[in-house]
């Protein structure tokens, strides 16, 4: 529907083109290239951050070439990432398979006690996974002597089921009590899996937009009626998905995440520990001041993790802690590495 009527716009201005202020050459609409890389449509448009309604016109380049700027017919605009743009991404690369829930095999030890994960900013949106109310037996934490990774939400087999950031896909297979799993491994490093599908539309590998379906609800697996058992992870840590999103309004509740070490206890959950999401929402004003100090390194031919640690002030450990890398990681050319 959106397409549609985005190509009627496009072809109407194709017609009329619009005239650049003061200068006569009028603006040439690529409408090949505008519909290569125009986000796609949401099927059914649910909570979401995607701020646009308008009609993308055109595209115009930027200084990273995996990032373009979108124009709307209404005269706004906002970034839009290419494919490429994950791809020079180390996150997709290191401790990925498709055989286990957890790849990292990584010590609660070994992890600082807290990261700042950008979730949404002006290259990622966000859209509900699956609006709904969990289900009072259905939380995060110890349920009947054993731990509960995730949450339930309760649906009708069929519900479509939405990706609920860009990311790639590292699992979409039957897997044990899971049944139906998709897992989406997302450019921050978080994880999320989307359990009990009645159907699963995408594929190990497939690079997904926020708000794409992944997946029908169901009850496949060790499940007494239909419901998605989502999880989020990073590190292969489980935590409530409820520091994340309000799945009653559908709405996420924050920008930059401060994801504790401590929220990894299956103890942890947000209802009990409701006091610390006002710490949360004081720490995220105060990240975001830090996020204004922060600094970027693009990885050029040459470089090795010593170098740039030297020629930035830091340390290699301080480099890797900062990245989520270890001493050993291929540096691709293009790849951002945080330095500050
Ligand atoms: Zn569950």
């Amino acid at each position: 529907m959106r397409l549609i009527r985005f190509l009627t716009v496009a072809a109407a201005l194709f017609m009329f083109p619009l005239s650049n202020a003061g200068a006569s050459e009028p603006i040439r609409i690529d409408t090949v290239r505008t519909s290569l890389i125009i986000p796609r449509p949401f099927k059914e448009p649910l909570k979401s951050m995607i701020p646009h309604d308008g009609e993308p016109i055109d595209t115009l380049d930027t200084a990273n070439d995996f990032i373009k700027v979108l124009l709307y017919a209404d005269n706004t605009w906002q970034y839009f990432k290419t494919p490429g743009f994950q791809q020079i991404s180390g996150v997709f690369d290191d401790h990925w398979n498709n055989s286990s829930t957890n790849p990292y095999g990584i010590t609660q030890e070994e992890l600082p006690d807290s990261w700042s994960l950008w979730l949404v900013d002006s290259l990622d949106q966000y859209h509900c996974p699956f609006q709904g109310e969990v289900y009072y037996r259905g939380k995060y934490g110890i349920r009947r002597g054993r731990q509960h990774q995730g949450v339930d939400l309760p649906l009708k087999v069929g519900d479509p089921i939405y990706a609920t950031f860009t990311g790639k896909v590292r699992v979409s297979k039957y897997m044990g009590g899971y049944g139906n799993l998709v897992i989406i491994r997302h450019e921050n490093g978080l994880e999320t899996f989307y359990g009990h599908l009645s159907r699963r539309d995408v594929q190990e590998g497939d690079w997904v937009n926020a708000g794409d379906v992944i997946g029908l609800g169901g009850s496949t697996g060790r499940s007494t009626g239909p419901h998605l058992h989502y999880e989020t992870r990073y590190n292969g840590f489980s935590f409530d998905p409820q520091w994340l999103i309000d799945f009653k309004t559908g709405t996420l509740r924050h920008r930059l995440f401060v994801l504790k070490k401590k929220y990894f206890s299956p103890y942890s959950s947000y209802e009990q520990d409701f006091e610390d999401e006002f710490k949360n929402e004081e720490e995220d004003k105060k990240e975001d001041a830090e996020k204004a100090a922060m600094r970027y390194h693009t990885v050029r031919s040459g470089d090795t993790l010593s170098k740039i640690a030297r020629n930035n002030g830091t340390t290699v450990n301080a480099l890797c802690r900062l990245n989520n890398i270890s001493p050993n990681t291929t540096l691709k050319i293009g790849r951002k590495l945080r330095v500050r």
